[in-house]
């Protein structure tokens, strides 16, 4: 169900406009990938707040546990570790998990109404009750994020913790982070802790280091840190300048209206035969036909 306390911006397959929205805080997520150790309680606060299971997995030799996003692990920890002449042996750890985008694609690509919806905070949420399983949000996602469930057939994929920011709390893994690396709070705040957090990390070496807000998708609500912001694909291929597909465009910018022309074009040819031609005539000859088979009909 919607939160009835934040306003909704957006639902997927719904022409009709959103009822009027307060201006509302763009809230924000920032992971400085820098500071993290690779703990997993994050991981482990989100699957308890969220109060999902996922099934014990088994040791791949890396330490990603499950090894991918599931419908029962909303956000997973990556580990790469990535060797350069310049900087020796280095481990990249990201907290994987839905970049909650500005323009989501999940939500422009889903065929039924309300399974998608985005609040005026940025907040992309799935609400399964309208889902129908279809996993077309897999496919209108650059980051490759939703799930779809074994159980119910349904996707799943990191809600922000809307049902804690709706009531003025910070998500479950920000609260538990033991080095600070995840900050919660306006999307502007944010961006100033990251500036600052940047000029730090190039003081100390990180000429690339910056602020990763991909704009191919407007921008996103769960922002990173990197040291090396110029090669986000370091990350465990964190895409360099996501963007929606083509396909999930076109069917958006070109099908849809294509698909109400060719309705239009119908009714106005209804239209043109009735004015030329006049209504649809039944002839004598038919008439009879039919009372003669009719009465046919009656004796049997
Ligand atoms: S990361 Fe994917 S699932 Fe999350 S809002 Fe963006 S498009 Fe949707
Ligand atoms: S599977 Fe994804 S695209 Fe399909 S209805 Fe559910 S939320 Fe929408």
């Amino acid at each position: 169900m919607p939160l009835q306390s934040l306003d909704i911006a957006a639902r997927s397959a719904t022409t009709t406009p959103p009822p009027g929205i307060r201006k509302t805080l763009e809230v924000a997520k920032l992971i400085d990938v820098t500071k993290c150790i690779g703990c997993k309680a994050c991981q482990v606060a989100c699957m308890q707040w969220n109060d999902i299971r996922d099934e014990v997995g088994e040791n791949h030799g890396t330490y990603d546990n499950p090894r991918d996003l599931t419908a029962k692990s909303w956000t997973v920890m990556r580990y790469s570790e990535v060797e350069s002449q310049e900087r020796g042996l280095e481990w990249l750890i990201r907290k994987d998990g839905c970049m909650h985008c500005e323009d989501p694609g999940c939500l422009k690509a889903c065929p039924s109404p309300g399974a998608i919806i985005k609040y005026a905070n940025g907040i992309v949420d799935m609400q399964q009750e309208n889902c129908i399983g279809c996993g077309y949000c897999i496919t209108g996602c650059p980051f490759n994020v939703p799930r779809i469930s074994e159980k119910d057939n349904k996707a799943y994929k990191c809600t922000l913790c809307s049902d804690r920011v709706a009531v003025g709390l910070e998500p479950a893994c920000v609260k538990v982070c033991p080095t600070g690396c995840i900050s919660f709070g306006s999307k502007e705040d944010m961006k100033d802790i990251a500036e600052e957090r940047v000029v730090e990390l190039k003081e100390r070496g990180y000429g690339n280091a910056g602020l990763y807000d991909p704009q191919g998708v407007g921008g996103t609500h769960v922002m990173y840190v990197l040291h090396h912001a110029d090669k986000p694909e370091l990350y465990n291929n964190l895409p360099p300048d996501p963007a929606i597909s083509p396909m999930v465009s076109l069917w958006k910018g070109v099908t849809k209206p294509l698909a109400t022309l060719g309705l239009a074009a119908v009714a106005i040819g209804s239209l043109f035969h009735y004015v030329t031609k006049g209504p649809n005539e039944v002839s004598k000859e038919t008439e009879k036909e039919v009372e003669k088979e009719l009465e046919e009909e009656g004796k049997q």
